[in-house]
């Protein structure tokens, strides 16, 4: 059981941004309109996760951290249309199988809380404690029971980097929650929560680039796509502007990237990459997004009609802005 954990963590928890990435899913599944994440030494000794969404019931926290223990899908249907980002059931008892846990949680039916304490796999305790509602992780020492993995580990400054980006694409794929990340006691990014996409893109990325953005928005009977994208006078040498974001999820598929590239081809003259924010909605039916434990690539059921719709919505966009 604790090898199959161990084995089956090394899928979904890669290194200290993945544990940050399940974490905050979570909390955004709870519901949770406020989420802080604290770190040091970029991840590897500290990671503490706050949110203020519904909690654990503390009769059900021994079970969520069981393999495949999810609360998001009670009937087969359910993954066809999972709108939670969560729903294998993976992350906790992988995270547990490789670092020391401390949970405390409450949800708004119970008086007390519950504070929980689990290592290796381990249970170390479970008690009542006063706490507000919601949920609150503390996640220590990634991979010190597996020292060959932890070896795979990065500098903690480039660790924190790719926390630091994973939190800006949380912020900018979902601007309705305020979201605060604190690296070694400095707060890093702060978003208000009451606030739209171009003002998130604004504190991120700044003015130049919030500045010169043709705003996209298209919809037919299964998708919609919403957001910006950026003119030519601020093109990229490279792909990692490109954010895009699925159901809320950020993801990668090259069928996008492709259609967003071609479209914005046409008015260039070198080979350069556009900035991009965009919003798609997309009806489950038509989606595969069971591909990866770490559900990061994704599949259509009709990718051609998708290309078509983005390499359109990025022409139309670029050719009518104003020069
Ligand atoms: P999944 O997200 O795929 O359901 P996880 O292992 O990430 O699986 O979490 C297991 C379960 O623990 C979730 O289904 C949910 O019921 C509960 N849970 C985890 N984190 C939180 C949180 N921050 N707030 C409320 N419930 C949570
Ligand atoms: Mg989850």
């Amino acid at each position: 059981q604790n090898t199959i954990d161990k084995i089956a963590a090394g899928e979904v928890i890669e290194r200290p941004a993945s544990i940050v990435k399940e974490l905050v899913e979570n909390a955004i599944d709870a519901g949770a309109n406020a989420i802080t994440v604290e770190i040091k030494e970029g991840g590897i000794s500290f990671i503490r996760i706050t949110d203020n969404g519904e909690g654990i019931e503390t009769s059900q926290v021994p079970l969520a951290f069981l393999r495949h223990a999810t609360s998001k899908i009670s009937k087969v249907e359910d993954l066809l249309n999972v709108a939670s980002l969560g729903f294998r059931g993976e992350a906790l008892s992988s995270i547990a199988a490789v670092c020391q846990v401390e949970l405390i949680t409450k949800t708004a039916g119970n008086l007390m809380g519950c504070r929980y304490l689990i290592e290796g796999g381990t249970e170390k305790g479970m008690d009542e404690i006063g706490a507000p509602e919601g949920t609150t992780f503390l996640v220590r020492n990634i991979f010190y029971n597996t020292p060959a993995r932890k070896k795979f580990l990065k500098s903690p400054m480039t660790e924190a980097g790719y926390i630091s980006d994973l939190m800006e694409r949380m912020a900018l794929s979902h601007p309705e929650i305020a979201f605060k990340f604190i690296n070694n006691n400095q707060t890093k990014l702060h978003t208000s929560g009451n606030t739209n996409l171009k003002d998130i893109i604004y504190g991120i990325y700044g003015r130049d680039i919030a500045a010169n953005l043709v705003e996209i928005h298209v919809e037919d009977e299964d998708v919609s796509i919403d957001g910006f994208i950026g003119k030519p006078v601020i093109s990229r040498g490279n792909r990692n502007y490109e954010n895009y974001f699925i159901n809320g999820r950020y993801i990668k598929s090259s069928i996008i990237a492709k259609a967003i590239e071609d479209g914005y081809k046409t008015f260039m003259m070198q080979h350069k990459y556009p900035f991009t924010a965009l919003q798609f909605t997309v009806d489950g039916r038509i989606l595969d997004i069971n591909v990866h434990p770490t559900k990061m690539e994704l599949r259509f059921a009709d990718g051609q009609k998708m290309y078509q719709m983005v390499y359109h919505a990025v022409k139309q966009g670029l050719s009518h802005r104003e020069m």
